[in-house]
């Protein structure tokens, strides 16, 4: 599941290729995706440009000139690309084996619920196997009210993310995991960036969140910006469906500590790696790095 990190390498992504760009037309074939009326959707892009790329937490707001922003949200499978037809007229005109080309020309099928079509040709596709990522067109009343967005927590890659600040969603009578997956408290943390700061940090999952002691509290502090930033910069974490704006996959997945390891050796001590279910969720970590 796309968690901060990866909406933000797609951010970036689309920062780069559609920022600017008019919206000629959009071809809405999973209505189930798009939380308004699909032909009022349609019909309010058109002829609207891009005017900037956003994101809060695991959401991706894309303003578009008529003052209504795109509120996308990946969820399990959503992937959100760019497709350049130069690019892959290029591929055309000089076709290698059938393979390379059906790998490079990226096919609309039956996933590919929503096409953004720009004035210059290319192209925007929304494809979600499972369907449970939604796109919502909202007015700027719209957005002020969203609830999904109001409820959010600090971003914790920003300055408004302090220790004090941190030290204060500490209590309760829940896991420490339990309250790094709590969006309202810092949002943007899923499950493997949860699991691998609480690696880094030396902490198991399961620790009640009051018990930590002062130290404990500083390094998980500290290990929370510094996993999202890693992600960020190996392009996301690709363990099956994410892509980055450019359909290229995240390399993320080869530098994890704990996350999807379990069994295998810690790359610090060796130990196997131990599976268990915190917080109803698939939790991996280290018994000899992490107490
Ligand atoms: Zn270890």
């Amino acid at each position: 599941m796309p968690e901060l990190p990866e909406v933000e390498v797609v951010r970036r992504g689309l920062e780069m290729q559609i920022v600017g760009k008019t919206i000629a037309e959009v071809a809405v074939r999973g209505p189930a995706v798009v939380v308004n009326n699909p032909e009022w959707f349609s019909a309010r892009l058109r002829g609207q440009h891009v005017v900037a790329a956003r994101r809060r937490a695991k959401y991706l707001l894309l303003d578009i000139s008529s003052g209504d922003t795109l509120v996308v949200h990946l969820r399990m499978t959503g992937q959100l690309t760019y497709h350049d037809r130069s690019a892959q007229e290029r591929v055309i005109v000089q076709p290698a084996t059938y393979l390379e080309r059906a790998l490079q020309v990226q096919p609309i099928d039956k996933h590919t619920h929503v096409l953004f079509t720009f004035e210059d040709g290319n192209g925007l596709y929304y494809r979600d196997s499972r369907k449970f990522g939604r796109l919502q067109l909202c007015t700027p009343a719209e957005l002020a009210t969203h609830k999904g967005l109001l409820k959010l927590g600090v971003e914790p890659l920003t300055e408004a993310f302090t220790l004090p600040l941190f030290r204060r969603f500490l209590k309760g009578n829940r896991s420490i995991k339990a309250v790094l997956l709590d969006q309202t408290l810092v949002a943007g943390i899923g499950n493997i960036y949860c699991d691998e700061a609480l690696f880094l940090a030396g902490i198991r999952p399961q620790r009640g969140a009051t018990g930590l002691s002062k130290g404990e509290q500083e390094r998980l502090f500290k290990a929370i910006p510094e996993v999202l930033q890693q992600g960020i910069a190996y392009g996301g974490t690709t363990l099956k469906d994410f892509l980055q704006a450019d359909g290229q996959q995240g390399s993320n997945q080869e530098e994890l500590w704990v996350y999807g390891r379990s069994g295998e050796p810690c790359r610090r001590c060796g130990t196997p790696l131990t599976k268990t279910v915190v917080a109803q969720r698939g939790t991996h970590f280290c018994g000899q790095c992490q107490r």
